[in-house]
């Protein structure tokens, strides 16, 4: 079964380390390194076991992506196809939909945010608030599902909001949320998310 694997491994190992998860290549390069001295220090050997090393490191990764942690990385062009306009715009371009022009800023249903790009549930309909923004808005995300980034774009200091899984672009977090729930404001563009009804709508 490994045999197969060797392959494909440079290419996936290179992808996923480079592109899609750093976070959790550093946490490997901090096994592979301990893994190294254990190597080093049993075999009386200068150089670490390479080979080992980095079919450790892929078999990590290759599970994480099995179990769903991380997605396997797409190219501009499949999210492209996979995407219609408005959410590749965003969630690919690090686009901004209008103030109230989108699905869910509005939306008071109960029920659960998924990432529009890869289906991660990212926010619960008991975080929404009305900001008076016109974009749909929590105080929380589910706990792992955002990531932060520092964004410098337009001459402003601002946090963006991103997919944990796919990276996707979901929009920026501000400080001026409601004080009493954690004064966070996640400012989330409607097409990078998909709404799940919790329940059955009353008639
Ligand atoms: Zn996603």
């Amino acid at each position: 079964m490994f045999i197969s694997f060797s392959n494909t491994t440079p290419c996936i190992y290179n992808i996923l380390a480079n592109q899609v998860y750093k976070p959790f290549h550093a946490y490997l390069f901090s096994v592979g390194k301990a893994l190294k001295k254990y190597f080093c220090h049993f075999s009386k050997k200068k150089n670490p076991n390479a080979a080992l090393y980095k079919f450790l490191n892929f078999i990590f990764l290759f599970e994480a992506v099995k179990s769903g942690k991380i997605a396997m990385p797409k190219d501009e062009k499949s999210w492209k196809a996979e995407l219609t306009e408005e959410p590749y715009q965003v969630l690919r371009k690090r686009g901004e939909e209008p103030a109230f022009t989108g699905k869910y800023w509005d939306n008071k249903e109960k029920g659960i945010y998924k990432c529009a790009g890869c289906g991660q549930r990212l926010f619960s309909s008991k975080e929404k608030f009305d900001s008076g923004t016109g974009w749909p808005s929590f105080t929380e995300a589910i706990p792992g599902a955002v990531e932060f980034h520092q964004d410098n774009s337009f001459f402003m200091k601002r946090t963006e909001a991103i997919c944990s899984k796919c990276k996707g672009h979901l929009g920026h977090i501000f400080p001026d949320g409601p004080k009493e729930k954690g004064g966070k404001r996640f400012c989330i563009n409607s097409c990078s998310l998909d709404f799940k009804l919790l329940g059955s709508r009353k008639k």
